[in-house]
């Protein structure tokens, strides 16, 4: 009999789509399972899947915008697989067969996949929480040194989704749906320039920017030590700001607005 840990860990492969967005492939190797997180685009992920040997079961939609579910309806066509959104969102998003809310829990083989609704950026944003892999799907909601931008919801909405992200373990990989780190890293030293982790860590995006790799994925640990959308307690920040006493919601706000322009 094997010990509780031998489900093997969902494996995650990075498609580079579009400008500057990121699809993923998660797979089972246990049940063969494979998701698509988001179609942003789909001859970069048929092609991917047939790299892999790997067939289309389902797609995990983060949000409706085009560049994450643009390529919902030909990749069902081609493939069969089955589509899970946000029910808030079920009229927007494509082809949707199962519709999820907050806390809901799916079963992708024997892997619990715990749903967290994170709206702001859209108002029935999701993303998609694999706590046995100690990986999660963010989509427009967390970038590596930012944030969504609040296209549908308000400060405060997007202020109580980063940090039901930052419940999960500090260990957690945050695989976001954009290279934006690098303009992030620029941003977040000018509201933070004081944080050490911070003028490190961007030193090592240049790194690898320079070579064009990936910055992602990241981890909650090192967004709470680093990105200025989750550290509206850093007296640094407040200070930079002008707002030395105002509520975590507010100094979150103010920078989300300074980015905005920036
Ligand atoms: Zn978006
Ligand atoms: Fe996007």
């Amino acid at each position: 009999m094997n010990s509780k840990n031998a489900l093997p860990k969902l494996e995650v492969h990075m498609i580079p789509c579009l400008e500057d967005n990121y699809g993923y492939l998660v797979h089972d190797s246990d049940s063969g399972f494979t998701a698509s997180v988001d179609t942003p685009e789909v001859e970069p992920i048929l092609r991917a899947l047939d790299e892999k040997g790997w067939a289309l079961s389902h797609i995990l939609n983060t949000h409706h915008h085009f560049d994450h579910a643009g390529g919902n309806l030909e990749l069902k066509e081609k493939t069969d697989c089955i589509i899970i959104g946000a029910r808030k969102d079920a009229d927007r998003i494509p082809g949707i067969d199962i519709q999820m809310g907050d806390g809901d829990i799916y079963l992708f083989g024997k892997h619990e996949m715990t749903i967290l609704e994170t709206p702001g950026h859209t108002r029935g944003h999701l993303s998609y929480y694999f706590a046995d892999s100690d990986i999660a799907f963010v989509g427009d909601t967390l970038f590596a040194l930012g944030c969504g931008r609040l296209f549908e919801g308000t400060p405060e909405m997007m202020w109580e989704s980063l940090q039901k992200l930052l419940q999960l373990p500090d260990k957690t990989l945050i695989y976001c749906a954009h290279e934006y780190t690098a303009s992030n890293a620029a941003f977040a030293l000018t509201v933070e320039p004081d944080n050490g982790d911070l003028r490190t860590r961007n030193a090592e995006i240049a790194k690898l920017r320079a070579r064009n790799k990936p910055t992602i994925p990241t981890t909650i640990g090192l967004e709470r030590r680093t990105n200025p959308f989750l550290r509206p307690d850093s007296a640094n920040i407040r200070a930079t700001v002008g707002l030395r006493s105002a509520t975590d919601t507010e100094v979150f706000a103010e920078v989300r607005t300074r980015k905005d322009r920036f």
